[in-house]
């Protein structure tokens, strides 16, 4: 069964934002006939103890659903790893020892885009690579024939960005974000990805790795990002954070705030709700229409 998903990761409790970002991505997966999966994504070192529970109890607690088992991807490890050593086994990549320093020191060919791998490992010779490999391990880069690709998205409609030799496998063997969540989404069935609109950018590459790969493309729509009413120090939008108060469903059920009271504020936010108006999750199904979604981002004052 196709399904859709939600794939926080375990660093913490999840906030107003990565709450309404699940909430989207229920209501996407259920109106389509989807199943619904959740995903931990456990890689990164920033896990903390108990805190996958937590989020999960915080989901039900807001009446969404989803089907067992709860995939967490440090489970998964074997399995990255054998899609990139096929990836290398067939010549779709190249060792690369560079640090970061030296990839931001790096000349950069004229219109690449800011940030992109400036190419310095694609190339070495046998003998290079040999003397460069008892400095250091190597990261795995995929070696990409395009410099952009193409996605369709919801909400967006066509976007193309930058695909450069991205990391697949980080030098101390970690999987990259970007080959995991790939890995991932094609291994479970999954063909519709909702998420914050912070992430637009990483779907060309995380596309174009699904078509390497032989992967069907997913569907995408990437929603509207939940933001602090404070700004940065030159005026610029920033993330919901602790610094904004009350913002996870503990700290907002404190102030007389529970969870059935923090979906009516979400649903508001999204032209789902009324002010004030008691609402369950499947009663927000049977109202769901992407095509009446806000595309501003939604500012979280308080409560
Ligand atoms: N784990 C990522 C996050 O928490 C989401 C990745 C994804 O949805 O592809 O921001």
């Amino acid at each position: 069964m196709p399904a859709g998903r939600f794939a926080p990761s375990p660093s913490g409790d999840l906030h107003v934002g990565n709450l309404r970002t699940a909430l989207l991505a229920w209501l996407f997966a259920r109106s389509t006939g989807r199943d619904f999966l959740i995903r931990m994504e456990d890689l990164d070192g920033r896990t903390r103890p108990g805190a996958a529970q937590r989020q999960l109890a915080d989901l039900a607690a807001l009446g969404l659903d989803w089907s067992e088992p709860v995939v967490a991807q440090s489970d998964r490890l074997g399995v990255y790893r054998s899609v990139v050593e096929g990836l290398v086994a067939a010549g779709e990549t190249f060792e690369c020892f560079c640090t970061r320093r030296e990839i931001q020191d790096a000349p950069t060919a004229p219109h690449a885009p800011p940030g992109a791998y400036p190419g310095t490992c694609r190339d070495l010779t046998q003998v290079q690579r040999a003397q460069r490999r008892r400095e250091r391990p190597a990261a795995i880069r995929l070696r990409t024939h395009l410099p952009r690709f193409t996605v369709h998205d919801t909400l967006h409609g066509e976007f193309t960005g930058d695909v450069d030799d991205f990391v697949l496998l980080r030098g101390d063997g970690t999987p990259a974000y970007n080959l995991a969540v790939v890995v991932d989404d094609a291994a479970f069935g999954i063909d519709q990805v909702v998420r914050g609109d912070d992430l637009l950018s990483s779907a060309p590459r995380q596309a174009y790795l699904a078509q390497r790969l032989g992967y069907p493309v997913p569907e995408y729509a990437h929603v509207p990002m939940v933001l602090s009413p404070s700004t940065g120090s030159g005026g610029e939008p920033v993330r919901l954070s602790k610094r904004d108060g009350a913002i996870t469903l503990a700290q907002l059920a404190e102030r007389g705030y529970d969870a059935p009271r923090v979906l009516g504020l979400m649903a508001e936010s999204l032209n789902l709700a009324g002010p004030g108006e008691p609402v369950t999750a499947e009663l927000l199904l049977k109202r769901f229409d992407p095509a009446s979604l806000p595309r501003e981002p939604w500012i979280f004052t308080g409560v």
